[in-house]
């Protein structure tokens, strides 16, 4: 029996989740609020771990095509003390796939191929449990049914409601990215100091973190910890305008005064400045099964960046997909997607403790803990 299925999201969560199905020649719709796959920067590099990333791309077909794709290389990690001294440099061996780096663009790109998403068809509401399955209602005022609604929307999910009164909240911790590119011709210093995957400094409350994507291409975060609203209430003046880049580097270069001035050159060469506050969902997050509708990914369990959250939407995408499409009835799919949920809020649960705490000692008043918790989780 083939069920009536949508996925709500075309990120790594949704795009696993349909690619699987496409695999068992299961129909699914896929719906993206995005107009198009490049409508906007599909943001920095991920690494995808053996067991969770890439055993999703072995579900789906793709993991040659991602070996082929992927920076093994990418794997470095360098710490430096906030006044240059390398504290730390760890390089993969050679053979080493444990967790390579691919460019999100070049994920997206695989993962679509020969899928049919319906671009820019944005979801406003979900409704389990109506004459004709459950509903879904779109921003242009369309509506269509479905037995199965995935909600793989990410950290602002319109699915989760049908579900779940969660909703998000702030860390207390932020974020700003910016970027470099052609780095190793134009920033010839800096593409050494960065090497060729990451690059670290932590500080007391702060940090900066440097990662090498494809093409000479750099992201850069500054993390630190301060109230959601840092922005309108600093001490030199009424507030910063957070969409003048000269106006955000200055204050994050007074936020960083000290610093050795090669760390620093991150800032004063870095282009456009994004504010990424790191909000989370309640931990464990977890909701009275509702026929019809779940969730995948940041919209079950948004937690912070600490390299788990799209391997676990993907790993997620790839076993709801195995398991609806070895559902033969309706009830079977029921079944199915009951006990995935199960599974899934318990292993999320685990995770997002984890990034918890580990958030907690990278961005800590003593950065004694960041070294520390590198120690503990890098192959010596
Ligand atoms: C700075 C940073 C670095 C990170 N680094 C890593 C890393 O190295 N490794 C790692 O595993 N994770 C990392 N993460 C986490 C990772 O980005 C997320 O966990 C992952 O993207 C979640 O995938 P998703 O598909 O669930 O959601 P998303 O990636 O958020 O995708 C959701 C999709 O749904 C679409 N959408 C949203 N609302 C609607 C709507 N109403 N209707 C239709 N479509 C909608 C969006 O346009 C989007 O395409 C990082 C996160 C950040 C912020």
């Amino acid at each position: 029996m083939r069920h009536r299925i949508a996925v709500i999201g075309g990120g790594p969560a949704g795009l696993t989740f349909a690619r699987v199905l496409h695999r068992h020649d299961h129909p699914v719709t896929v719906l993206e609020r995005d107009p198009a796959p490049d409508a906007r920067p599909p943001g920095g590099t991920l690494d995808l771990h053996e067991r969770m990333g890439q055993l999703a791309l072995d579900k789906a077909g793709l993991l040659a095509e991602f070996q082929a794709l992927s920076r093994p290389e990418g794997q470095a990690m360098r710490i430096l003390d906030a006044d240059g001294t390398v504290l730390r440099d760890w390089q993969p061996r050679p053979g080493d796939l444990a967790n390579p780096e691919i460019d999100r663009g070049q994920l997206r790109d695989l993962l679509l191929g020969p899928l049919d998403v319906r671009w820019g068809r944005g979801v406003t509401e979900v409704v389990p449990g109506t004459r004709d399955g459950v509903l879904v209602r779109f921003a242009d005022g369309r509506q269509e049914t479905f037995d199965l609604v995935v909600g793989a929307d990410g950290a602002w999910s319109r699915v989760r409601p049908a579900l779940s009164s969660a909703t998000p909240h702030y860390t207390g911790i932020t974020m700003v990215e910016t970027s470099l590119d052609d780095v190793d011709t134009r920033h010839p210093d800096l593409a050494r100091l960065i090497g060729d995957g990451s690059m670290a400094v932590y500080g007391v409350n702060r940090n900066l973190v440097a990662q090498r994507n494809s093409g000479g291409h750099v992201k850069v975060y500054a993390q630190f910890r301060a109230p959601l609203d840092w922005h309108t209430n600093l001490d030199r003046r009424a507030g910063l305008d957070l969409d003048d880049a000269e106006d955000v580097r200055s204050s994050l270069l007074a936020l960083f005064d000290g610093w050795a001035a090669p760390v620093l050159d991150l800032l004063r060469h870095g282009t456009a400045f994004v504010h990424r506050p790191l909000y989370v969902l309640p931990v464990p997050h977890t909701w009275s099964h509702v026929p019809g509708v779940t969730l995948l990914g940041d919209a079950a369990h948004l937690m912070p960046p600490l390299g788990v959250g799209a391997n676990l939407a993907m790993l997620e995408g790839a076993e709801l997909a195995e398991s609806v499409a070895a559902a033969p009835g309706p009830a079977d799919l029921d079944e199915a997607v009951r006990a995935f949920e199960e599974q899934m809020c318990a292993r999320a649960g685990r995770w997002a403790k984890i990034t918890t705490a580990g958030l907690e000692r990278l961005v800590s008043p003593d950065p004694t803990q960041a070294l520390a918790l590198f120690d503990e989780v890098q192959p010596s």
